[in-house]
């Protein structure tokens, strides 16, 4: 059976944090559905969500293993539709695990065959948030080393 694991998070912008655990979530799993939350609605977030969409499409355009899609329902329902029957997750430090590890056990309530996965960041990527960076390009610093596309 195809394993499909569905990465869940609202992408804002997408890193090479984030990118990292996609590569590395691939060497585990068939293929890795990014999946943009839409939940925090459009005018909440700092990038446009269909040109984040446009840009992580095209950073996985060579790769058919890789999805990207939007949603805006809840994580465990999305995981059924797809047939995904895992969540990939990354965790930075323990400030990352108190909210994951939460969350974790709800989709796991909501949808028992849902087993979300952890990967640990790669250390040179620790310090890389999508907060942080939005911060830096808003008062007009360069992010483009931080992200795997061009902004
Ligand atoms: P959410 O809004 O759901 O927290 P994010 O877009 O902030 O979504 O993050 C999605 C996932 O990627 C989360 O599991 C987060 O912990 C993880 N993540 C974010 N940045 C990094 C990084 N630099 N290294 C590893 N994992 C990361």
């Amino acid at each position: 059976m195809k394993k499909t694991a569905l990465f869940p998070g609202s992408f804002d912008p997408f890193t090479n944090g984030h990118h990292d655990i996609v590569m590395r979530g691939l060497n585990i799993f068939d293929e890795v559905i990014i999946s943009v939350g839409h939940n925090t609605s459009k005018k909440n977030r700092y990038f446009d969500i269909d040109f984040m969409v446009e840009k992580i499409k095209n950073t996985y355009k060579k790769n058919p293993s890789v999805k990207v899609i939007v949603y805006d329902e809840l994580t465990s329902s999305l995981a059924k539709k797809h047939e995904a029957r895992y969540l990939l997750r990354g965790l930075r430090n323990t400030t990352d695990f108190e909210y994951e590890n939460t969350i974790s056990q709800m989709n796991r309530y909501l949808n028992e065959s849902l087993e979300t996965v952890f990967l640990i960041t790669t250390p040179e990527y620790a310090a890389i948030s999508s907060t942080i960076i939005r911060e830096v390009h808003k008062y007009g610093g360069n992010v483009n080393k931080f992200l795997p596309y061009k902004v």
